[in-house]
C-alpha cells in the first residue's frame, strides 16, 4: 500500500503548489511511492485520512484553526511548505500594525464586514504540531521530492544547516555587500542554490534562519560595511522572521 498523500491550502498565492503541478514527469516518480488522494489544483476527490499531509499557506482567519486541526486529526505526518505555512510569510506583516487600520485600508468602507475578524497570521507550527518543514517562497521543487521521498520511506528528512553564503560562495558570485547591496544570506537556511544572489537580488530570508545563526558575523559584515542593524531589520520582516535574532 502506497502513503495516501493530500495537499491543502490556507491563506497564500499558491505558488508552492505550483511548482509540484509544474513537475511534469518527475511526478510521474512521485506518484510511483505515494497515493496523491487530494490536490486540488490538479484532480478532484477527498479523503478521510492522510499518510502525509502537506499544508501551504498561512493561517490569518480562527475557520482556518479549526480546518487545520480536522486535518491534523486525519493525518499521520504533516507538512508545512512554503514561506507562509512554515514562516507565515508575507502574511504576517499585517500583525506589525493595528488590526482595525489595516482592515480599514484594505475594505474601506466595508472594514467591519462580519466574516473579518482581527485573528494574527500565525504559521502552520504555530496553531498544530508538525513534523517536518520545507521552507522557500517558492519551495525548491527537488527538495520537496527528496523530502516527500523520505517521509514516504520512513526516514526523517534533514535540511541544510548552513547558511545561503556557502552557496553562494560555491557558485562564484560577487558577494552583494560588495556592490552595495544589503544581503541576508549570511543567517539564512542554504537549500535553493543561492539563487537571488547569483541573478543579482539580496537574499530576503524566505527559507528562514539557519540553525545558530552566526550573529557576530553578520554584524561584522554589517560594520565593514557603513550599514546599520535598522536596515536589516526592515529585510527580517519579509519573511516574519524574529528580528531579535541580531543583539
Ligand atoms: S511561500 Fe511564496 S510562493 Fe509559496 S504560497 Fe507563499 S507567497 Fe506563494
Ligand atoms: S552575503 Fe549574500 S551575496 Fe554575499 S556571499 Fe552571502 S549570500 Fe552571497
Ligand atoms: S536566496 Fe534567500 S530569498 Fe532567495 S530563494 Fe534563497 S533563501 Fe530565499
Amino acid at each position: 500500500m502506497k502513503p495516501k498523500v493530500g495537499f491543502f491550502d490556507f491563506t497564500c498565492c499558491e505558488g508552492c503548489q505550483l511548482q509540484i503541478a509544474d513537475l511534469e514527469e518527475e511526478i510521474i516518480g512521485l506518484a510511483a511511492i505515494v497515493d496523491i488522494v487530494e490536490f486540488r489544483e490538479v484532480l478532484t476527490g477527498s479523503a478521510p485520512f492522510y499518510d502525509i499531509a502537506l499544508i501551504e499557506g498561512s493561517i490569518t482567519r480562527i475557520a482556518d484553526e479549526e480546518r487545520l486541526r480536522d486535518i491534523r486529526r486525519r493525518s499521520k505526518i504533516l507538512v508545512e511548505f512554503g514561506a507562509c505555512a512554515h514562516l507565515g510569510g508575507v502574511n504576517k506583516l499585517k500583525n506589525l500594525r493595528d488590526a482595525t487600520t489595516v482592515r480599514r485600508e484594505v475594505y474601506g468602507d466595508a472594514w467591519n464586514m462580519p466574516h473579518l475578524d482581527t485573528y494574527p497570521t500565525r504559521a502552520v507550527h504555530e496553531v498544530v504540531k508538525v513534523d517536518a518543514a520545507i521552507p522557500g517562497c517558492p519551495i525548491n521543487r527537488q527538495e520537496f521530492l527528496t523530502i516527500v521521498k523520505m517521509l514516504a520511506m520512513g526516514l526523517p528528512p534533514k535540511l541544510p544547516d548552513y547558511p545561503v553564503c556557502v552557496e553562494c560562495k560555491k557558485r562564484d558570485n560577487v558577494c552583494l555587500f560588495d556592490i552595495g547591496q544589503v544581503c541576508l544570506g549570511p543567517v539564512t537556511r542554504a537549500g535553493c542554490d543561492a539563487i537571488c544572489p547569483a541573478n543579482k537580488a539580496a537574499c530576503e530570508g524566505c527559507r528562514g534562519l539557519v540553525p545558530d545563526p552566526n550573529k557576530n558575523s553578520m554584524k561584522e559584515v554589517l560594520a565593514k560595511n557603513g550599514l546599520s542593524l535598522d536596515e536589516v531589520f526592515r529585510m527580517f520582516t519579509m519573511y516574519a522572521i524574529d528580528p531579535e535574532v541580531l543583539p
